[in-house]
């Protein structure tokens, strides 16, 4: 097999093994998570099955270098780590192993972070060259997922952008005093605010060129960010900078780093985040919409469209005959597709049993039933959920 032509590459990736922590890839975060083995054990820890709009594709995930010169409070890799065992790779080096592992069909796609040495823009170009020779030298086509080092520069961003499907602009934190509790040398305006600033103007600057989409990523508990705040950044960022996906990573204290006493985020918040983020990106819904509870967060034992119907619909339900889009997709259970359904169906007759629902495509029609009415009446009563 042609792996064996560069062990050297084969075993500092391996030692690398997941440094995903905090970095998913694809469209379903969720699915990606990491085994927590970011100092490995073997090859296929450096692999993800990552959902990409091609399909689920096994993605080498890795780094350039493990080493950093920054200290972010939450990193494996921040400067100063003792445990942490420092791994570099030329990218010439990795673009190679990429190319023997895709042709070996070990893997399918690319996604390719760094620790900063000599600076951002030094580290950033040596993504970008790897991928150069990805996709240059190698004539590689597929998936590939590039991290925007903190202050990069516009013509670095502009060119990730042309070879990539997606570029990474993680903010982390909600705000310039959170970013500060995690990551002290990080700029939350000038160094990454500002890459989703240049990533839309030079989208706006190119509107035929085919250029990634932009997504960022934030941590999630440790600083006492709330879901209000963490919301309400995702809001903006999908309105107003085109970001395409926010991505929330539960914080897990990494040992040996100032955050490692700090309690570890429940996953549930993190799936509340992307409940609720969902529901601003393509439910339409407004920041005020949510139903944040008086610390600031989303309640976690019940999903927050659920929540807000309870508020809203249980005395007031939907008239599913009538409804416009917006309303029927306001319904748990309920969503774009449904919605369509829905509409089409009933211009052909009238929808008044459950049943009818669920033969349109609708999962678990009965749990909509307090918050609806078909033809002018309430469905046969269900047992409350929660
Ligand atoms: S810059 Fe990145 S790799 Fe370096 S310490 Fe911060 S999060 Fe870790």
């Amino acid at each position: 097999m042609h792996i064996k032509a560069v062990p050297d590459t084969l075993t500092k990736l391996t030692q690398m093994g997941d440094v995903t922590l905090y970095e998913p890839a694809g469209d379903q975060p969720q699915s990606e998570k990491p085994n927590g083995r970011y100092q490995a054990r073997s090859l296929a820890d450096c692999i993800s099955n990552v959902s990409t709009p091609t399909g689920k594709k096994p993605i080498l995930k890795t780094m350039l270098t493990t080493a950093c010169e920054r200290d972010c409070f939450y990193c494996p890799f921040r400067a100063g780590r003792g445990k942490t065992k420092r791994v570099t790779i030329s990218p010439a080096q990795l673009a190679d192993a990429f190319d023997k592992m895709q042709r070996a069909r070990q893997v399918d796609g690319l996604f390719l972070s760094s620790g900063i040495i000599k600076g951002s823009i030094t580290t950033q170009d040596k993504i970008i060259d790897t991928v150069e020779i990805i996709r240059k030298q190698y004539q590689y086509r597929g998936y590939v997922h590039l991290k925007i080092m903190p202050g990069a520069q516009y013509d670095q961003l502009y060119r990730a952008m042309q070879l990539a499907d997606r570029v990474s602009v993680n903010l982390e934190a909600p705000t310039q005093e959170r970013l500060t509790a995690l990551a002290p040398k990080k700029d939350f305006a000038v160094e990454l605010v500002k890459m989703l600033q240049l990533a839309k103007q030079i989208k706006q600057e190119h509107p035929h060129e085919k250029l990634a989409n932009t997504v960022t990523q934030f941590v999630v508990g440790a600083v006492g960010d709330t879901d209000l705040e963490l919301l309400s950044v995702s809001e903006r960022l999908y309105r107003q900078m085109g970001v395409v996906r926010a991505y929330y990573s539960a914080f897990s204290p990494v040992t040996h780093t100032p955050l490692e006493n700090v309690t570890p985020t429940a996953p549930i918040r993190e799936h509340r985040l992307y409940q609720a983020s969902f529901l601003l990106r393509d439910y339409q819904w407004e920041l005020e919409d949510l139903p944040f509870v008086d610390n600031g967060n989303l309640r976690t034992d019940v999903d927050p469209k659920r929540a807000w119907a309870e508020l809203h619909l249980r005395q007031q339900p939907i008239e599913i005959m009538t409804a416009n889009r917006e309303q029927l997709m306001r319904v748990p259970n309920i969503g774009p597709v449904g919605a369509d359904a829905i509409i089409a169906a009933r211009r052909k007759g009238r929808i008044t049993d459950i049943s009818q629902l669920r033969k349109l495509g609708i999962h678990a029609p009965e749990q909509a039933t307090p918050y609806i009415l078909l033809d002018g009446h309430k469905p046969p009563a269900q047992l409350r959920l929660f």
